[in-house]
């Protein structure tokens, strides 16, 4: 079986992992991005929304235009980087050190690294209601991929489960793209996304029902409607169910980070609610208790595109500088006040309450990982 082998192997190519790729690459190091995706960019490449966050983070230019950005700087040390696009890392060996990673559906071969990043990003939650395995049940995923990536619409009139920005932004996207959104439902009694963006939808007629959820997708071979029922505060269905037709339900109910890989390196891990799910404990480099792994972006904790670049470069950096790469004094202090600046609003302090449970100051003064 081929067999590769590169000084650090960045796994993922969104957000944080081409940052985490040309900041390595500019410090010296040969690197190789492994992809499971056609193309890189990640999440990046499906927004069309212009970004928040900060202007070093490139607020106010569009997702895909900062995945440009991010490709044209690795362009600039190419001889530093080996891009492997179509290409998932399928599992990591820690007898052997080595990544089993395959090309397509038929090729197969091997990697070994001396430093790994694992910038994996995220999966989509779902949630479990009759008839949920029709044809017309999407992940809010699937839908930016197939309106922003590819051109096509998903349906004509749909219901959205969940009301965070990600629900937010692909129902304003759904009506860009001349689809129609019959209502919002969100268990929660509030709006979990920006109030900008449910602004903007509620503006354009579109309901946004606190308090309530899907009970019942309906139809023979597609969906051709949901019952949608409200909730009390133990989160129990109450009163009458309500019909609505629809031939498109999109499920946005948040992500979980992706950390197999994480695991398998033996890495130690924790369950930080903050975080949306199990993630590394990592110290101030974003270094595992594996001290050969490093993680960032949203496999590292769900957070934003603007965050997981700054966690990206960081990972960079410190993996360039743990294989002795010169690296520039003071960059690791400029780049954590970039984070913390980006951590300032209330979602940032719910990040912060997390990362409380998973940085590590000295790997050495920890006992177990
Ligand atoms: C609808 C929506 C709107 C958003 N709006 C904003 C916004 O306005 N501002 C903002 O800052 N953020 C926004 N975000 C969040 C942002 O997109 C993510 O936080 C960001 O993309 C995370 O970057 P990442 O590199 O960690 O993950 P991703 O961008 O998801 O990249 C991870 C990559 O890893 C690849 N991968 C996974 N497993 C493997 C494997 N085993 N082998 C090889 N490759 C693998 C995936 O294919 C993927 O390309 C939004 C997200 C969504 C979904």
């Amino acid at each position: 079986m081929k067999s590769l082998s590169t000084e650090i192997l960045v796994i993922g190519g969104g957000a944080a992992g081409l940052s985490a790729a040309a900041e390595a690459a500019a410090a010296g190091a040969k690197v190789l991005v492994a992809e499971s995706d056609l193309h890189l960019g990640g999440q990046l490449v499906k927004q069309t929304h212009k970004f928040f966050g900060s202007k070093d983070e490139y607020a106010g230019t569009r997702g895909f235009k900062i995945a440009d950005i991010l490709l044209s700087e690795i362009d600039s040390c190419k001889e530093n980087v080996e891009i492997h696009t179509n290409t998932t890392i399928t599992g990591f060996y820690p007898e052997d050190g080595i990544f089993t990673a395959m090309r397509g559906e038929e090729k197969f071969f091997h990697i070994s690294a001396k430093k790994t990043i694992v910038a994996t990003g995220a999966q989509e939650r779902l949630i479990p209601f009759p008839n949920n395995d029709l044809p017309g049940v999407y992940g809010a995923g699937a839908v930016q991929t197939l309106m922003n990536v590819y051109g096509v619409v998903p349906g004509k009139r749909v219901l959205m489960v969940g009301a965070g920005n990600i629900g937010l932004i692909v129902s304003y996207q759904l009506m860009q793209a001349g689809v129609e959104v019959a209502a919002v439902v969100e268990a929660a009694p509030r709006v979990g996304g920006y109030w900008v963006h449910a602004a903007k939808i509620r503006r354009m007629g579109v309901p946004i029902l606190l308090r309530h959820s899907i009970k019942k997708a309906v139809g023979d071979q597609v969906i051709t409607g949901a019952y949608i029922t409200a909730l009390n505060d133990r989160f129990e269905p109450v009163g009458e169910e309500s019909y609505m037709d629809c031939d498109v339900i999109c499920i946005a109910v948040g992500l979980s980070p992706t950390t197999e890989i994480l695991s398998q390196a033996g890495c130690g891990m924790m369950y930080v609610p903050q975080l949306c799910g199990l993630v590394a404990r990592r110290d101030r480099t974003m270094r595992t208790s594996n001290p050969d792994f490093f993680t960032a972006g949203d496999a590292s904790g769900i957070e934003e595109a603007s965050a997981a670049m700054v966690e990206g470069r960081i990972a960079g950096l410190s993996a360039a500088s743990s294989l002795g790469y010169p690296t520039e004094h003071g960059k690791l202090d400029e780049y954590w006040g970039r984070l913390q600046a980006l951590r300032s609003g209330e979602a940032g302090a719910r990040i912060c309450q997390g990362l409380e449970c998973v940085l590590v100051n000295r790997w050495e003064d920890v006992s177990n990982g």
